[in-house]
């Protein structure tokens, strides 16, 4: 696994001084997992180029206690960690630029905060996410990237495409900005870690975090991925990141979404709220619940049409409610319009009185979030007790999974899913629950319908027969 960092800073030794790592030598560190060298093809007034070599030794790996349990597993044995940049990297940046990172420069101390040009080239860079991901984690931190997919095997370019890049990053910075960049993103963008994440975890995340991530419009992605998707954990380091901004991350399941599926999925969420908006008008219902209301766009859509005299928002997750709250402005609204909106804390699985009385409610993409054994307590909850005339619920088609060409096959969409259901099974859910309940249904697609598997998306209305 290599990593390049070079400069044509003049002097471009410099760069020996602020790495603490003498271009004349090779310069070996041993890391629990292999050992890491440092040196300098080229070390010229002009040019200086420092190369990180981490030679991981795959038995040493093996030894090493697992949390995934101490049963083999061929993948223990074949995997790529040992050639790609992965939380290995990470761990040999800190170990072999420590000093560098800590922004301590002996020799030159008035190097440490002085910009140079760099450019760092990641030859086996994996992507969750692809292009557009790393896109989006570097440029608005002013990188710039030329980024090549690497083929699966040059001897059979048919093969198409891996999930690793080679990348190259530039920018002019202080060389501590730019390995702290590399430190925190390289293990987000591959969205894996090799070692337990605790609490310590969201301390390293808040220091090296420090100056950039609070503004980075993708913090609770880098956030999210960055802590394994630890809820607990993501949410406390996301309260620590005070200064927040008004963040848009287009869906909340894009990391879970393959390459070049970016654009289409900001489409999908669009087509969603936008069906969901013309099955709430064409009910003509005045007073609505949107259910599991996450952030609130779909809120943010129906406040904007004066003949719902009643909206209300709910959701099981405080932060959800605080930043549907933000995006709305409920505080800035009119007392006029503040008495129209409400947002309620509550758990779908529980009979909850502030939830009857509503001529309509939404369920989007909020099913799937439920565990199986609570979907009987839900449907009670929200058919039987709550009992909206309408109820509108769209939920991820599974037939259509297929058609994600780097999604693997039985996985879901996003991780918090707990199932998807392919048209069978939701159609079958469908008629039983309205069949239960009083009902009637109907199914819709949501989204572009291939011939085959369907749509993305899947919808159902359902009608209270009396
Ligand atoms: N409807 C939104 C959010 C979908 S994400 C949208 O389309 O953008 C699913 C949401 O359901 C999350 O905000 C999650 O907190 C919420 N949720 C999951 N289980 C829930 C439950 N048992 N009760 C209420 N909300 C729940």
């Amino acid at each position: 696994m290599l990593l390049t960092m070079t400069t044509t800073h003049k002097p471009a030794t410099d760069l020996g001084y602020l790495l603490h790592k003498n271009p004349a030598n090779l310069n070996t560190v041993t890391v629990a997992f292999g050992v890491v060298h440092i040196f300098y093809p080229v070390a010229t007034e002009d040019c200086c180029t420092a190369a990180l070599l981490l030679d991981i030794d795959p038995v040493e790996l093996v030894r090493r206690p697992s949390t995934h349990g101490q049963s083999f597993t061929l993948d223990q044995y074949v995997n790529d960690r040992p050639y790609a940049a992965t939380s290995f990297l990470s761990v040999a940046i800190n170990t072999a630029f420590g000093t560098a990172l800590a922004g301590r420069c002996n020799a030159r101390p008035q190097l440490v905060d002085r910009e140079i040009p760099l450019l760092v080239k990641l030859p086996v860079l994996p992507c969750r996410g692809g292009e557009p991901i790393l896109r989006r984690l570097f440029e608005p931190l002013g990188y710039e990237l030329s980024i090549l997919p690497n083929l699966v095997d040059d001897r059979f370019p048919d093969w198409g495409d891996s999930r690793y890049f080679t990348v190259e990053l530039s920018r002019t910075c202080t060389v501590r900005e730019f390995l702290t960049h590399l430190y925190v993103l390289i293990p987000v963008l591959d969205n894996d870690k090799h070692y337990w994440i605790g609490d310590s975890e969201v301390d390293k995340l808040i220091r090296f975090g420090e100056g950039w991530l609070a503004t980075h419009p993708d913090k609770e992605l880098i956030t999210r991925r960055y802590l394994k998707h630890q809820k607990s954990l993501t949410t406390i380091a996301l309260e620590r990141l005070t200064d927040e901004t008004e963040d848009d991350i287009a869906e909340q399941e894009e990391d879970a979404l393959p390459n070049n599926q970016e654009v289409a999925n900001i489409n999908l969420n669009d087509a969603r709220l936008t069906w969901a908006q013309n099955q709430l008008s064409q009910c003509h219902a005045k007073t609505v619940i949107d259910m599991g209301c996450g952030e609130g766009k779909l809120l943010q859509r129906l406040v904007k049409d004066p003949n719902y005299e009643k909206i209300t928002g709910c959701d099981v997750s405080i932060r959800a409610l605080e930043k549907a709250r933000s995006r709305l402005r409920l505080d800035r609204l009119p007392a006029s319009q503040q008495s129209r909106i409400t947002l309620i804390q509550t758990a779908l699985t529980y009979y909850d009185k502030r939830l009857t009385g509503y001529d309509a409610a939404a369920l989007i993409e909020v099913v799937e979030h439920l565990d199986p054994s609570r979907l009987s307590m839900f449907e009670r909850a929200v058919f039987g007790f709550a009992a909206p005339r309408t109820v509108i619920v769209s939920t991820p088609n599974a037939d259509y999974n297929t058609l994600y060409p780097t999604l693997p096959a039985g996985q879901f969409r996003h991780h918090d899913h707990r199932f998807e259901w392919a048209r069978a099974a939701f159609q079958a859910w469908g008629l039983r629950v309205a069949e239960e309940f009083g009902y009637a249904v109907e199914f819709e697609g949501i989204g572009p319908c291939d011939d085959v598997y369907g749509t993305p998306t899947q919808g159902a209305i359902f009608t209270r027969s009396a």
